[in-house]
């Protein structure tokens, strides 16, 4: 009986885990797992710190007891790897108890993920600064609101008026970084009545999104009353014991709570003492069936880099999606059924308040001419369903071309939440992995009706405007 080990019990790590064991019952799959939860849903951590999910719980997909006693899946929680020897075809773990243990495998998966980061300032030690990258962090800025609202509730129970009556009357709270996560921690924050200043270091939120979205939720944040400071360096995180102001090169703004939320790094340190090769991204080098530099040993999700479909180079995104789709194309190549892991386009939504945007393939015009291609980019704004409909707003989408061949690079779409541009977005994916044109993206064969879109669709409508446009 061959086994197959896994480093690492989320997405990557339990999709692969589970494929190999389903499709070939006779394979020992051993997964070790350094913390508690395996088969979460990180992406949900701000609403569940937001109040709309209620319990921790609630956001793991299959419980370890299932993926011991249905799955056949040996899960060691609490277990963290601390070696693998390619040579000896060998990992080490520790458990929470100290224990060591050597197990052997035949393959073996890398899935440890990724870490949150923090930039080099002073003051990230202070009491009441967090992030914002694990179960654990997510428990912790759940109490932590509650306990403003207890405390708070108590105190106006015998003095004054209830703080829902009053709106931001908890707070201030700084949040540092203006990607996906430092917005819906805007929102979420914002919602428990805190009075939120988001502070981006350059001239726009969502960097990796077009310019027209990033203005669109910057904008939609400042009416929600989140206060947004662009080029807004912070250089330290000032107070005593606890965190008392963030002080920016022109500013000092008083918080009681920080959230860091500058971006994350993959957890490469295992295969690089065990002599696995990383990428010019800084994550793990893998190829197409998401083999490392060493034979039979793999890495994905978070902690690996994959194929671009519009460059063909190694990117690093670290996204859900990578990482349960290349887990289970892992799955099934120990298994014996060699698959390939598939590209990644660098798709990405996030909803703010009332508003939601989504980005995919290559808008930046510098990290396009370095792929080889001659960017042209264009935006419009259109009705998300038919102007006599009575509901409705406004889809701004953008498009990046390549000049010469027409082909569709990427886009963003933004609108109001529930106006489709998240949806809409599946057919510029799909454009963009296929390589298509624009003039080919127009003529897509889009599903149209009253309540849901305009006859020619907003994607539609952009893809003709830039063809004319080349
Ligand atoms: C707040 C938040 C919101 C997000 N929102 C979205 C979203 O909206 N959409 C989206 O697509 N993605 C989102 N993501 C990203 C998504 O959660 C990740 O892409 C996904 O979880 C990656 O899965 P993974 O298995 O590669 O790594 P992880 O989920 O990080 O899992 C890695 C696991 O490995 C374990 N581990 C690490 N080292 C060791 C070791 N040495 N030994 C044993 N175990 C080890 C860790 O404890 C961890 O459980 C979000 C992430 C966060 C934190």
């Amino acid at each position: 009986m061959s086994t197959f080990v896994v480093i690492g019990g989320d997405a990557a790590g339990m999709s692969a885990a589970s494929k190999a064991k389903r499709d070939d019952p006779d394979l020992e799959v051993v997964v070790f797992e350094k913390g508690e939860w395996v088969s979460y849903g990180a992406c949900g951590l701000p609403y569940y710190i937001k109040g709309e999910i209620q319990s921790l719980e609630d956001l793991v997909s299959v419980t370890p007891e299932e993926f011991r006693d249905e799955r056949d899946i040996d899960l060691r929680t609490g277990h963290e790897v601390v070696e693998i020897d390619p040579e000896e075809r060998t990992v080490t773990a520790r458990s929470e108890t100290e224990r060591t243990m050597t197990q052997a495998y035949d393959h073996l998966l890398i899935a440890t993920g990724a870490a949150a980061t923090t930039p080099p300032i002073d003051g990230l030690d202070r009491e009441g600064v967090y992030t914002l990258g694990s179960m654990t962090d997510g428990k912790e800025l759940r109490e932590y609101v509650a306990r403003a609202r207890s405390e708070e509730d108590l105190q106006q129970l015998a003095s004054g008026p209830a703080c829902q009556y009053l709106e931001h009357c908890r707070g201030p709270i700084g949040v540092v970084g203006g990607g996906y996560i430092g917005v819906e921690m805007a929102e979420a924050l914002s919602a428990n009545d805190f009075e939120v200043h988001l502070f981006q270091r350059g001239d726009r939120i969502l960097k990796g999104f077009s310019e027209p979205t990033s203005e669109a939720v910057a904008d939609h944040l400042a009416d929600q009353d989140v206060s947004v400071s662009l080029e807004a360096e912070v250089q330290e995180l000032a107070g005593g014991e606890a965190v008392e102001a963030v002080v920016t090169s022109d500013d000092r703004i008083p918080v009681e709570m920080v959230l860091v939320g500058t971006g994350v790094r993959p957890r490469t340190a295992l295969a690089e003492d065990a002599g696995i090769e990383l990428g010019e991204t800084g994550a793990i080098a893998t190829d197409r069936y998401s083999e490392t530099s060493e034979p039979d040993v793999y890495a994905a999700g978070d902690c690996a880099e994959a194929e671009h479909v519009v460059t063909g180079e190694s990117a690093f995104v670290p996204i859900a999606l990578t990482a349960n789709r290349r887990g289970r194309a892992i799955g099934r190549t120990v298994a014996d059924q060699p698959t390939e892991g598939g590209g990644i386009a660098g798709t990405a939504a996030v909803k703010a308040f009332e508003i939601e945007a989504v980005r995919t393939g290559i808008i930046d015009h510098e990290a396009a001419r370095n792929a080889g291609f001659d960017p042209v980019t264009n935006a419009i704004k259109s009705k998300s369903r038919a102007g006599y409909y009575p509901e409705g707003g406004t889809v701004t989408v953008t498009l990046t071309a390549d000049r010469d061949s027409g082909r569709v690079l990427g886009g963003c779409l933004v609108s109001e939440y529930g106006e489709g541009a998240v949806y809409r977005s599946h057919a510029l994916v799909g454009a963009v992995t296929e390589g298509v044109t624009v003039g080919e993206l127009s003529n897509y064969d889009l599903a149209y009706a009253p309540p849901f879109n305009t006859t020619w669709d907003p994607v539609l409508t952009a893809a003709k405007v830039l063809e004319g446009k080349l």
